[in-house]
């Protein structure tokens, strides 16, 4: 089973993913491993540098400034991009679920309605949290402005229509409290899982 984990940039959604964990259950984080794939592939290199120019490596490893200067008023650029990296994260996800022998697996994916991928979803938690805590956690945690964080929020699906599409939501607001939400929401799950295959 696949539970898909989303939410809004700075909701929480690896914290809460890494508690999922530590339960046992094999997570995979869609970002983390499109841009390692971005490093690693070298036919994605290929492409990357068609499209970008060779500016899109810098020292063997994906310039991520340069590229993100370069698709962050560029949809068509953006989704170009998106078009050279999701088939090849999609196989390598396909080939990673094979390997897990557990009753479900956490997929973290911050646009996973905005993309589609819901779609291959059987189950799915929101995470959310108050907009200016994560406004604030952004800031903290990438040393950005609070234009950069607000333009990127801009471009998602408003956390609450994105709650009205989850079968669970887990409301990020206290570290402590994260573990006890994970653990009772992991029971649901386990519970959905259940009852669904009757
Ligand atoms: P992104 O969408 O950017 O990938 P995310 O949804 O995965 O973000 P995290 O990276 O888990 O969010 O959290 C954002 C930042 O806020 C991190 O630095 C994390 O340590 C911190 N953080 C998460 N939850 C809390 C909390 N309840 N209290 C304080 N800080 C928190």
């Amino acid at each position: 089973m696949i539970v898909g984990l989303t939410g809004g940039i700075g909701s929480g959604k690896t914290t809460v993913a890494k508690e999922f964990e530590k339960l046992g259950i094999p997570i995979y984080i869609a970002d983390l491993e499109a841009k390692a794939l971005m490093n690693r592939s070298k036919v994605i290199r290929r492409k990357l540098i068609t499209l970008f120019g060779e500016d899109a490596y810098k020292n063997d490893s994906l310039n991520r400034p340069f590229i993100a200067s370069k698709i962050f008023n560029d949809k068509e650029l953006l989704h170009k991009m998106n078009n050279i990296v999701h088939p090849k994260v999609a196989s390598h996800f396909k080939r990673w679920i094979k390997k897990q022998d557990a009753p479900y697996i956490i997929k973290e994916v911050a646009i996973l309605f905005e993309n589609d991928s819901y779609k291959q979803c059987d189950f799915i938690v929101t995470v959310t949290t108050d907009i200016e805590a994560r406004i604030a956690r952004v800031i903290k945690r990438d040393n950005s402005s609070r234009e950069k964080v607000m333009a990127i929020i801009k471009n998602q699906l408003p956390e609450e229509l994105k709650i009205k599409k989850s079968d669970f939501v887990i409301y990020n607001t206290d570290l402590e409290e994260i573990a006890k939400s994970v653990k009772s929401t992991h029971l649901k799950i386990l519970k959905a899982i259940k009852k669904s295959k009757f």
